[in-house]
């Protein structure tokens, strides 16, 4: 089977296609089933952040030029596709309805299914997909999103169960903060990583975390009412990335002690960061688990992703095409119909 995915929840829009030779009632893995093209761009956004509409023009601007490009290193036409997908969300409005119009349009001038296929969902997926990982606790953390989940079954099929979450805001979101707020370069994330790594000396913040849930924004107002003169900004970026993810960690040791999972996925663009990796390596030698991340092109947003899990819904017919893109789409909401 021939699938094209589209992603385009925030400020990625990208198309990939993938290739299955799996046969009926067989298992996807990457051995049967593999990403033969994929291209995107991302809307440069360092300035003044995501503004929906110039996200959604971006992507319309691009979608042209990416699905050409896309079908041709696949070596592919539209008429050879068994199905379409593309990412319903969670995500930005504008920018997902690019996303679904390209889609549905192909589905239905072609005649083939539409699959809509879950954003947070995918993170996991693709993981779960690489490591061949049956049932991990998923720590998923990115911009918008920061949570625990575990798989588990409901009659016929599986759903993810959603353990602990930030209360508030994401731990991406946490960091791009103080990284604007700071200036630093790049005044994200990966700026916080940057000075936290030339930072010597702790400074107390809150620590927040309640059950398996976190909260971020304590953090924040205590990062950001700091003055640099005074405190050295490496050392602000170190504590607040030493306290942001020993609350994210903590509550995940505690999922695994109330869950007694050996496997551990970290997922979401956010667990790019070395720090973040290492921390949660050192958590899964201490509790005797294994421990997997996805690649670095596969942390980030991407349409390999999307397309895999199309894949994986196409195959084990677990799909809604009546879905329309959500703003607020949960992923444990969504049906697991290919966990065995
Ligand atoms: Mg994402």
């Amino acid at each position: 089977m021939l699938i094209l995915g589209f992603e385009s929840t925030a400020h990625t829009f990208g198309a990939a296609v993938a290739l299955s030779n799996a046969k009926k009632g067989e298992e996807l893995s990457p051995k049967n089933t593999k990403i033969i093209a994929e291209n995107d761009k991302k809307y440069p956004s360092l300035k003044e952040g995501f503004i929906p509409r110039k996200l959604a023009d971006f992507h319309a601007k691009n979608f042209d030029e990416i699905l050409g490009n896309t079908l041709k290193t696949a070596g592919a036409a539209i008429s050879d596709l068994d199905a379409v997908c593309y990412s319903y969300g969670p995500g930005i409005g504008h920018s997902l309805h690019v996303g679904y119009v390209a889609a549905k349009s192909i589905s239905v001038s072609r005649n083939i299914p539409l699959i809509p296929v879950n954003h947070a969902l995918s993170h996991i997926e693709i993981a779960r997909f690489h490591s061949g990982y049956k049932d991990p606790l998923a720590i998923y953390v990115s911009g918008g999103n920061t949570q625990l989940l575990i798989l588990e079954k409901f009659g016929s099929h599986a759903k993810y169960r959603v353990l602990g979450e930030t209360l508030d805001i994401g731990v991406g979101n946490f960091l791009d903060h103080v990284g604007r707020h700071f200036m630093l370069t790049p005044p994200d994330a990966v700026g916080v990583l940057k000075e936290a790594q030339k930072g010597t000396q702790l400074v107390d913040m809150p620590y927040s975390i309640k059950g398996m849930n976190t909260s971020y924004t304590g953090l924040l107002t205590t990062a950001t009412k700091m003055d640099p003169k005074k405190i050295p900004i490496e050392n602000i970026c170190l504590s607040s990335q030493e306290y942001a993810f020993s609350m994210l960690l903590e509550a995940s040791e505690r999922a695994l002690a109330l869950t007694g999972k050996k496997q551990i996925v970290g997922v979401g663009g956010n667990y790019r960061n070395k720090r973040l990796q290492e921390m949660t390596l050192e958590l899964a030698k201490e509790q005797n688990a294994v421990c997997h991340f996805p690649s670095f092109e596969l942390l980030g947003d991407n349409a390999g992703m999307i397309t895999i899990t199309g894949a994986l819904q196409f195959h084990s017919n677990c799909f809604d095409e009546t879905l329309l893109p959500n703003q607020k789409a949960r992923a444990d909401a969504e049906k697991v119909g290919w966990w065995l």
